[in-house]
């Protein structure tokens, strides 16, 4: 079961106006949604096909109660067909468009809309766009396709003059900066760097805290298993947040005390090979006291000081208890 699909917050607007257009019966047969990278077209693409089949639609789209809604969040409405680019090339073949256009034609099952989501519609390859030009031209009744695009240019003129185009821009900053404050520390800068697109800041910060841990484990290991000096080690983490460093290295040491009692330690592979390759290097209770120190620096002063300070002292102290 996925849940329903929340509109984007800086899209609200654009929602609330489509809907307003439906309820006045005069949605057009296509649309193309189109804006930058991680604007939110998928997610606004899927509220809206969401709200269109829901039985009992508002402004806010989709009710999340009804039957349409319940056979939406299980996968299993018979008036929604959704495609989207597959396989290596990433492109959209023209047999799932050939499918589509014979799916489309077919009359509402549940007397309300049909609608179609084609995801990167840019992806289409050169066929698949020419077989769904027909469908562009004749929809069945009630029926209403959703292309999204980055790049429209990409698209075939004869496609993109049979929608109607509608660009999702940032139409709502401070609603997006509330939403990024729930998962950023600095959402104003990560928006501003990701060129005002909030999922293009998401997959940042997430690519960002792939590569601080593979840092942090490497940092780990060279510590604890005596390769390099501390003060080659503490500099690989200097560009590295001090707080993040300590956090990770004090919920690490637990997990070493962990494993030296046979317990389960339930984190990521990579983490558990780094644990497994140390954990005998301090006994349970040496373990404890770095895990203290590591606390007590974490909840000081001393995170406003350069990480690489803060941490050659801690290191120099680790490696002389793991000189046995
Ligand atoms: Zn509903």
């Amino acid at each position: 079961m996925a849940p329903l699909t929340p509109c984007p917050p800086w899209l609200l607007k654009d929602g609330a106006a489509l809907m307003a257009r439906a309820a006045r019966d005069q949605l057009p047969h296509a649309l193309l949604l189109s804006g930058i990278d991680g604007i939110g077209k998928r997610r606004f693409a899927r509220w809206l096909a969401e709200a269109l089949l829901c039985r009992r639609r508002s402004e806010a789209g989709a009710c999340g109660g009804c039957d349409a809604c319940h056979q939406l969040t299980a996968g299993s409405h018979p008036d929604f067909l959704m495609l989207a680019p597959e396989g290596a090339s990433a492109v959209i073949k023209v047999d799932a468009v050939r499918e589509l256009t014979e799916w489309i034609q077919l009359t509402a099952g549940q007397g309300s809309y049909r609608v179609a989501l084609l995801e990167q519609a840019d992806s289409l390859n050169h066929s698949a766009a020419n077989s769904l030009l027909k469908t562009l031209e004749e929809p069945g009744a009630q029926a209403v396709l959703i292309l999204t695009a980055t790049r429209t240019g990409a698209l075939p003129a004869t496609i993109r003059s049979r929608c109607q185009k509608i660009t999702l821009g940032m139409h709502d900053r401070a609603a997006a900066i509330v939403w990024l404050a729930e998962m950023l520390d600095d959402p104003e800068t990560a928006l501003l760097d990701a060129g005002g697109a909030p999922y293009a800041a998401m997959t940042r910060r997430d690519e960002e805290h792939v590569a601080a841990r593979t840092l942090l484990l490497q940092a780990w290991n060279d510590l604890f298993l005596h390769k390099g000096s501390v003060g080659r080690i503490s500099t690989s983490l200097s560009r590295l947040d001090t707080a993040l460093c300590l956090s990770t290295f004090s919920r690490w040491t637990l997990l070493a005390v962990r494993q030296l009692e046979n317990l389960p330690i339930g984190a990521d592979p990579a983490v558990v090979t780094a644990i497994s390759a140390t954990h005998e290097q301090l006994e349970k209770e040496q373990w404890f006291t770095v895990h203290d120190r590591l606390l007590q620096l974490h909840r000081s002063d001393s995170t406003s000081f350069k990480t690489q300070t803060v941490l050659e002292g801690i290191f120099a102290d680790i490696r002389l208890m793991t000189n046995r």
